[in-house]
């Protein structure tokens, strides 16, 4: 079987999405850039299918210039799959994409408002606060150009009334971020029980950008 790795490297995150709670149930999707057949593509988690019973068969293929209505293929991508392919496209630093519905990002999305800078693990996503997208239906066009607008000079942003997506350069990276970003919207809940909280400044969060961008290249 073509990439057997890969393809079993996104049923081991895919249980990882239930396991550490990022995703309950059969929400969320995961997604790795690999080439098939001299095609330049991803593999994507199938529609429909739960996660304690995926096969190495059960993993799509899906080339960057076609649609899932074209592919020849007995398994269907994940419904939103669209968005994937219009990151991949967009960002030729991601190699793999984490989506999830995990619950306190969700929670925090229904806001529509980016995440400001009550706390410096900000600066992991890669700017001075987490955008959170417009809403679109999932799986639209609209969707994911919104999502591509939030991800500027970022790796991660909220999805409005939807919840997370994250990207890296390999799958562990992009659901470690995905995780963080669970976290930081724990915890941004928790700071507004008490009232808005206090945020870092701009120049501040600069600072701590490049130490971070330093602390990944050393
Ligand atoms: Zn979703």
């Amino acid at each position: 079987m073509k990439n057997l790795d890969q393809r079993n490297q996104i049923i081991e995150y895919s249980l990882k999405l239930n396991s550490t709670n990022l995703s309950p149930l059969r929400s969320g999707n995961i997604s790795i850039r690999t080439k098939e057949d001299e095609k330049d593509g991803y593999l994507i988690t199938p529609s429909g299918k739960k996660y304690e019973t995926l096969k190495p068969e059960d993993i799509v293929f899906m080339s960057l210039n076609e649609n899932a209505e074209n592919e020849v293929s007995s398994n269907k991508p994940s419904s939103e799959w669209r968005f994937h392919r219009d990151i991949y496209l967009n960002k030729k630093e991601a190699q793999a994409i984490v989506h999830a519905h995990s619950p306190h990002a969700t929670a925090v999305s229904s806001h529509g408002k980016a995440i400001p800078p009550f706390h410096y693990m900000i600066a992991l996503a890669g700017g001075e606060d987490i955008k959170c997208s417009e809403y679109a239906t999932f799986g639209t066009h609209e969707l994911s150009m919104n999502i591509i607008k939030a991800l500027t000079d970022r790796k991660a942003c909220l999805m409005s009334n939807h919840g997370q997506v994250a990207f890296g350069e390999n799958l562990s990276k992009a659901f470690e971020l995905a995780q963080e970003v669970e976290n930081i919207c724990h915890q941004y809940i928790i700071a507004l029980k008490m009232g808005e909280p206090k945020n870092l400044s701009l120049s501040e969060m600069k600072k701590i950008l490049e130490k971070v961008k330093n602390y990944k290249s050393g």
